[in-house]
Parts: C-alpha cells; sequence; structure tokens
C-alpha cells in the first residue's frame, strides 16, 4: 500500500496569461493524483472549512481519502505565486499555513502497515513526526522545498537522514547546500543518509545519483506549458508508484521510474492546477513511454 502526506491547497497561480485562483493544488494533491495512475494510493492531510465539496468528490473518486481531516474552525493552506514568461522561474506572493499550522497529523488504523510511504513537500517536523507512526515501511521518500530549507534547514537534514530517497527541485538542491553544482549537490544529498537522490531540473530533464553513479535523464518534450505548478510532485508520485509495483530498487529500476516520472510532470504542465493531469487516461501514459523509448534509443 502507499501512502502520501503532504499539503492540499488551494492555489493561486499567475502567469502572463492567466490568472487562476483557489484552485485544487498542494503537493500530496498532485503525488497523489499521480500515483493513483500505478497504483491505489492512499492520502492523509488537511483541509479547511472552506474547501470545495467538488475538489472533496474529485479526491475521492480516485484515491483513498480516510487520512484526510476537515477542520470546521480554520482555512485550507493557501499558496499563491506567479510567473513571468520564463516559467521555470516562480516567485512566491503568499504562503498562508492557516489549517497545517498546528495540526497534529494521525495516520489511520488501516494505513500503519504502508509498505510505501511518500512524504510530499511539507513542514518536515511533521514529516518527521507522521513517519514514526508508520509500523515497518519498506521504502521512504520525500521531497521539500525553498520555504523550508529557509525557515527549518536543520530539521530538513534530520528528514533526509531519516528516508531512503529524496527528491529536490535544482535550485532549492542549491540553496540547501549553497552549492553552485547540480552534481555535487546530489552527492551531498546521499552523504546524509539516503542511498539515492533525484533532482529536478524542469525542462531539462532530472538526475539520478544512486551507487555513486550520476545518471541524468531528458525531459519528456511538450511545446504546451502552461503552469509549471505541481510538476515535481505530479514526478514524485509517479515515480513511486511505479518504485511501490517492483521487487528491488536497483539503479536500473530507479531509471525506468524517472521515465514515469518525467512523463507524468509532462502533462500536469500543459494546464493550469490539476486540470490536465486528472484527464490523462492509461492510454497517454502508454503512448509518452514509448515515444520516449523511441527518441532515447540510439
Ligand atoms: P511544485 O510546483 O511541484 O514544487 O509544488 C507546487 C505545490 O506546492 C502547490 O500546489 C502548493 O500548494 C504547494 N506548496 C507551496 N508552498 C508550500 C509549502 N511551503 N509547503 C508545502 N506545500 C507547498
Amino acid at each position: 500500500m502507499l501512502t502520501i502526506f503532504g499539503t492540499v491547497a488551494l492555489d493561486t497561480t499567475r502567469t502572463p496569461f492567466h490568472t487562476v485562483e483557489r484552485t485544487l493544488g498542494g503537493t500530496a494533491t498532485f503525488a497523489s493524483i499521480s500515483a493513483s495512475n500505478s497504483t491505489p494510493t492512499s492520502l492523509i492531510g488537511i483541509v479547511g472549512h472552506d474547501f470545495p465539496e467538488s475538489y472533496l468528490q474529485l479526491l475521492k473518486d480516485r484515491l483513498d481519502i480516510r487520512g484526510l481531516t476537515i477542520s470546521q474552525t480554520e482555512k485550507t493552506f493557501h499558496y499563491d505565486s506567479s510567473f513571468g514568461y520564463d516559467l521555470a522561474k516562480r516567485t512566491t506572493n503568499k504562503t498562508e499555513l492557516n489549517v497545517i499550522a498546528n495540526y497534529q497529523f494521525t495516520v489511520p488504523e488501516e494505513y500503519i502497515d504502508s509498505e510505501f510511504v511518500y512524504l510530499a513537500n511539507n513542514d518536515p517536523v511533521q514529516n518527521m513526526n507522521i513517519l514514526k507512526l508508520f509500523s515497518s515501511p519498506k521504502l521512504v521518500i520525500c521531497d521539500t522545498m525553498d520555504f523550508w530549507i529557509i525557515n527549518k534547514r536543520d530539521d530538513v537534514m534530520k528528514l533526509i537522514n531519516k528516508v531512503d530517497g529524496i527528491m529536490l527541485n535544482e535550485s532549492e538542491a542549491k540553496l540547501l547546500f549553497k552549492e553552485t553544482s547540480t552534481l555535487k549537490c546530489a552527492r551531498l544529498l546521499v552523504s546524509n543518509g539516503p542511498s539515492f537522490a533525484v533532482i529536478n531540473k524542469g525542462e531539462n530533464g532530472s538526475l539520478l545519483f544512486h551507487n555513486n553513479e550520476f545518471y541524468p535523464l531528458p525531459a519528456f518534450p511538450t511545446e504546451i506549458i502552461k503552469d509549471p505548478t505541481g510538476a515535481g510532485d505530479s514526478f514524485g508520485g509517479a515515480f513511486m508508484g511505479y518504485l511501490s509495483q517492483q521487487e528491488k530498487w536497483d539503479s536500473m529500476t530507479l531509471k525506468n521510474a524517472m521515465i514515469y516520472g518525467n512523463i507524468m510532470g509532462s502533462f500536469t504542465i500543459e494546464d493550469y492546477g490539476i486540470q490536465r493531469l486528472v484527464s490523462v487516461k492509461a492510454e497517454d501514459i502508454k503512448k509518452r513511454h514509448q515515444k520516449y523509448k523511441e527518441i532515447f534509443t540510439f
């Protein structure tokens, strides 16, 4: 069983072409919808009294949401960000933690023996606390971002030490170690505990570091880019979803998982919020997988 913990958010996203206000987002939302294409996925998170019923239904249709709490007193986590013409660069306008600020998460009885746990980007202290509540997960992967690196760096480092794999985007990895080389960052991440690190580089693909080897993989080429929000989480969810279906996690398996990560990330950026991700069919994934192999086999 795969359980994903992270934020379930209302996102306001501004691009030079369009603004979407309070649309469904959050790291656990993107990651778990993406993962659910390869395996049944359970979600742990919290939303507030302002969370629309239609979003709740959308999650319910795709996921096991027995781990989703609805607060009657506080508002949903809200993230407001902008992109310029270079959609690779995001500016955070506002992070309103609201309901997630002081919430003590619990793991529902039915999820405790989850073999696979994905700790999507969230407060690293909450991530560490919730991890202790699972009985004996076989594989744990976490993600983090600049907000937590800036505000709780020591806790981010402690969390990284407790997981089997870490995913980060390039600028965040560089911020974490005050380093300019992505390769060095990947090595530093692994020297801190996990057996592998994946660094995402947007349209420049992603880098895996495992067993002292670097494996750079290209992104799936798509000309449609509307909103990159959630691409990293969609990558992470698909990566974890694939790994949860495998017997071992050697370099070859990790590389194959990255291909699915790249493909799901490529869908997410094609529309605002989760719009494209929720319309993806098994056949679409299969087609991009075939295409990916065709393009990159020589
Ligand atoms: P990504 O574009 O993959 O890095 O993640 C985008 C998602 O992260 C958005 O849907 C936001 O709701 C969520 N998010 C933004 N800031 C934070 C934060 N500080 N902690 C957890 N989730 C966040």
